[in-house]
């Protein structure tokens, strides 16, 4: 009798939205076996359908020790456009081993009429600038970096984390929310108005799961400080690279037939 093919297992650098919808979509496929990886930074991330591997892998080379371990058929990097170390070290591994590497990349906001926005390449630069611009800062940009706003005491916080940080943060003035986004404009419009926010402070994440906050910032007139994305790596070279989970599947699809 005539065996099916094992299905083939599809390693996918999680952490966003668009890395759950891909795998689900593969793990609803029998011809392919999805295995996310994330790092671990959240206590409860949302459920995820397939396999899940929890924590780093100990740089590139721990990677690449994983790769030609686990014989991912390919390698999906759909992390945060953020999340600069892991996007570097999966270009290196999937160079190092041979197995292609596609990027899952959400698409930067492009500027609309009427947004007040004020780039920077760093939140240090945001952290500056904050005080200039506003005394009631919302401040949405994670818990790793926040203490870039420790010494600007002339502002207030109004911070939102997924989670409850595991000491207090270290800014003079903050009111702290836990919430889990999406996050709509018309809930967000309500949120500005309820805290007297007078500046929004965000990274350029792109996508529709945080966008709210752009657009409502827009209608009450408010500045941004947006954080440019970082540069990527030099030589960066992945096999493809496409903006949505759709279009990472479809290719993918192709890739294996
Ligand atoms: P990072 O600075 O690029 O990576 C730091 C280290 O964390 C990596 O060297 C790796 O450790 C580990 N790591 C990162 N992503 C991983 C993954 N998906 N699976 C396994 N290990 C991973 O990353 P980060 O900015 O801290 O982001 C961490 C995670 O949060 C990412 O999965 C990202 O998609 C998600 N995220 C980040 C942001 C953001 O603004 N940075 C926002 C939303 C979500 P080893 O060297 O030990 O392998």
């Amino acid at each position: 009798m005539e065996s099916a093919a094992a299905p083939a297992r599809i390693l996918i650098l999680g952490g966003t939205g668009e890395a759950a919808q891909l795998a689900a979509a593969l793990a609803a496929d029998p011809r392919f076996a999805p295995v996310t990886a994330l790092a671990g930074r959240t206590a409860k991330p949302a459920m995820l359908a397939g396999e899940v591997r929890m924590g780093g892998f100990g740089g590139v080379e721990g990677l690449v020790a994983y790769i030609r371990e686990a014989g991912p058929r390919l390698i999906v990097d759909a992390t945060h456009p953020f999340a600069a170390q892991i996007r570097r070290h999966a270009a290196e591994a999937a160079a190092a081993t041979g197995v292609a590497l596609l990027r899952l990349e959400r698409p930067a906001w492009a500027k609309q009429r009427g947004d007040r926005w004020h780039e920077v390449e760093d939140l240090p630069a945001a952290a500056t600038l904050a005080p200039k611009l506003g005394r009631r800062a919302f401040l949405t940009v994670g818990r790793k970096e926040i203490a870039a706003f420790a010494d600007q005491p002339a502002v207030h916080y109004l911070v939102r984390l997924v989670e409850p940080p595991a000491t207090p943060l270290p800014l003079a003035d903050y009111h702290l929310l836990l919430e889990r986004g999406p996050f709509d404009e018309a809930d967000e419009l309500q949120l500005l108005r309820a805290h007297k926010i007078d500046l929004v402070i965000a990274k350029q994440s792109g996508g529709k799961a945080t966008y709210g906050k752009i657009a409502a910032a827009r209608t009450l007139r408010l500045p941004v400080i947006l954080q440019r994305r970082p540069a990527l790596p030099p030589g960066y070279a992945p096999t493809a690279t496409v903006a949505t989970a759709a279009d990472a599947r479809a290719w993918i699809e192709k890739a294996i037939a």
